[in-house]
């Protein structure tokens, strides 16, 4: 796994960037949650990775709320599992 693909935000924001990426704006914390973004490297990282995970999965009809934990492990992995339907990837050791 590339470190491009780990995707590590503060643990405070991850939900809020999930907000940010799903389209969610206009509460005050949100709006802060910009605000830290901006000087924020992981969290913006993270914000990037989202808004491109969101704008292929855009067809889905309802995307899974992320599993942040799993993310953190590999983002690339979920974004497969999404993207394949929800089938467990086929590990190789
Ligand atoms: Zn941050």
């Amino acid at each position: 796994m590339s470190p491009s693909t780990t995707l590590n935000p503060c643990r405070t924001m991850r939900k809020a960037l999930e907000r940010l990426a799903r389209g969610e704006r206009g509460c005050l914390w949100l709006a802060y949650v910009r605000l830290h973004v901006r000087r924020c490297r992981r969290c913006q990282q993270a914000l990037d990775a989202l808004l491109r995970y969101f704008d292929r999965v855009r067809d889905v009809p309802e995307v899974p709320t992320l599993d942040w934990d799993r993310m953190s492990a590999g983002f690339d992995e979920v974004d497969r599992e999404h993207r394949l339907g929800s089938k467990p990837p086929n590990r190789s050791p």
